[in-house]
């Protein structure tokens, strides 16, 4: 008898658990996902004989290696850098990198897992990988971060390529990052490609692509509450972070009629009660971006605002959630605030930032509610589309990739709907929907390929 036949959810949690001994990020984000998938392929054995979901959950590969650099009063620093290239069934693999103090094997890997079904939802082709460092941006110069970039991917180029792995950017690698990483790349491989995505629109970037993640989680809000008949118009939005995901998830949801109150970073949050129109959200932009400063600093422009230090914004009352700053930011006791004050519905900008608690109550809940996996896609996605254009040597108007955008969006939606309506109700479970979507793309790849 085939030993697949014998193992269910807890017996596979259990294996996988004692496999990946302190990393529970990644067993949380395995988890999250097999739930779904146990219960989909329950009567389809041929998952089960060929093994796809404990193959997925054992990445391809796990890349570590030493990053040494020098700072500015030349202290020689040593920091350990990462690729996790978790399945390229579909296509090369493809994901962003990550420069955080608290990066480390579990949170990539988790990223990348999550990372694979991502990608998959797009239908663009693209496997699931993710890589980083524990290295802090923060407070570092402009020449501290190029020397640290350098040397990074002095050792990372020998992993990736076009048709390899496209990295791109994430929490603490944006324009500067990937400018710098490419600049190196270039230089050691004498050649110019598309290994990189993110990159300045002078040297093959796509236009849309820095604003592409934040967008496309307005417009999957959107889609989500067309089926209940809603619009964001007249609707209070409570988001979190200030980064790139939310900046541009909070200008997106404004233009579409939204009342967006909040912002955040690891310090605080402000409340604007009054919302965050598109001037505000400029100098935020120019404040973050090019000055690198705090959002508390918002209230010293906008007096009408008050800052709240050391607590995430999910107290203040509002009709929707857009948490976009990082994972686990918003736990099981955060969402009973949310639900009793009334909260429809919830879309995750960032990776997986409800715990399994808090996923579990907006499920049980019955509000709308979409992962990160299908509601910020659209970084993804748009990285997908400059890839096209790099292979074509050419690049789309503005109007051009924003329409795609909003059409794989709307695609990533239909998916999810037909994957994870309940049977008989006209509720939509997002998270089933995005998750056996994803899976039923790769594992179909994968039974293609036989065992490999
Ligand atoms: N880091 C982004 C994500 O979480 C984008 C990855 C990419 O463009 O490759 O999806």
């Amino acid at each position: 008898m085939a030993i697949t036949e014998h193992v269910d959810l807890s017996k596979f949690m259990a294996g996988l658990q004692k496999r990946n001994p302190g990393q529970p990020e990644f067993v949380q984000a395995v988890q999250e996902v097999a739930e779904d998938i146990f219960e989909f392929i329950k009567d389809k054995s041929v998952y089960h004989e060929y093994q796809i979901l404990r193959r997925l959950a054992e990445p391809d590969r796990v890349i570590s290696f030493r990053v040494c650099w020098e700072d500015d009063e030349g202290n020689i620093r040593v920091q350990r850098g990462w690729r996790v290239q978790n399945n390229n069934a579909i296509g090369p693999y493809k994901g962003g990198i990550r420069f955080h103090s608290a990066v480390d094997e579990s949170t990539l890997k988790f990223l990348a897992f999550e990372q694979t079904f991502k990608n998959a939802l797009t239908g663009l082709p693209m496997g699931g990988a993710k890589g980083g460092a524990n290295f802090n941006p923060r407070g570092k110069s402009d020449h501290e971060v190029m020397r640290f970039c350098q040397s990074f991917m002095t050792e990372l180029y020998r992993h990736v390529g076009a048709d390899v792995d496209v990295p791109a950017g994430d929490i603490g690698v944006g324009a500067r990052e990937i400018g710098y990483m490419f600049g190196q790349h270039k230089r050691i491989t004498n050649s110019f490609t598309g290994v990189l995505t993110g990159k300045g629109v002078e040297y093959g970037g796509s236009l849309i692509r820095t604003e592409a993640t934040g967008y496309g989680t307005g417009y999957f809000l959107a889609d989500m509450l067309k089926t209940r008949g809603l619009q964001l118009d007249g609707h209070t939005v409570v988001i979190s972070g200030s980064g790139n995901v939310a900046i541009h998830a909070a200008e997106k949801i404004t233009q579409l009629g939204g009342l967006v109150v909040t912002l955040s970073d690891s310090g605080g949050f402000i409340h604007d009660p009054k919302g965050i129109d598109a001037g505000k959200l400029a100098w935020v932009k120019s404040q973050k971006t090019r000055k690198r400063g705090r959002i508390s600093d918002y209230v010293r422009e906008f007096p009408e605002a008050e800052f709240i230090a050391g607590r995430p914004p999910w107290c203040v009352p509002c009709d929707i959630a857009v948490p976009c700053a990082t994972q686990n930011e918003l736990t099981g006791d955060d969402a009973r605030v949310l639900l009793g004050n009334g909260c429809l519905a919830v879309a995750e900008g960032s990776n997986m930032p409800c715990t399994l608690e808090a996923a579990h109550l907006f499920k049980a809940a019955e509000i709308l509610y979409a992962p990160g996996k299908a509601a910020n896609a659209g970084g993804v996605a748009v990285s997908g589309l400059e890839i096209s254009q790099n292979v074509a040597r050419m690049s789309w108007k503005q109007n051009e990739v924003e329409q795609l955008l909003v059409g794989i969006m709307s695609e990533i939606h239909d998916r999810c709907v037909e994957y994870g309506r309940r049977a008989g109700t006209n509720h939509i479970d997002y998270v089933r929907g995005a998750n056996v979507a994803g899976f039923k793309k790769v594992a179909d790849a994968m039974l293609a390929f036989g065992v490999v």
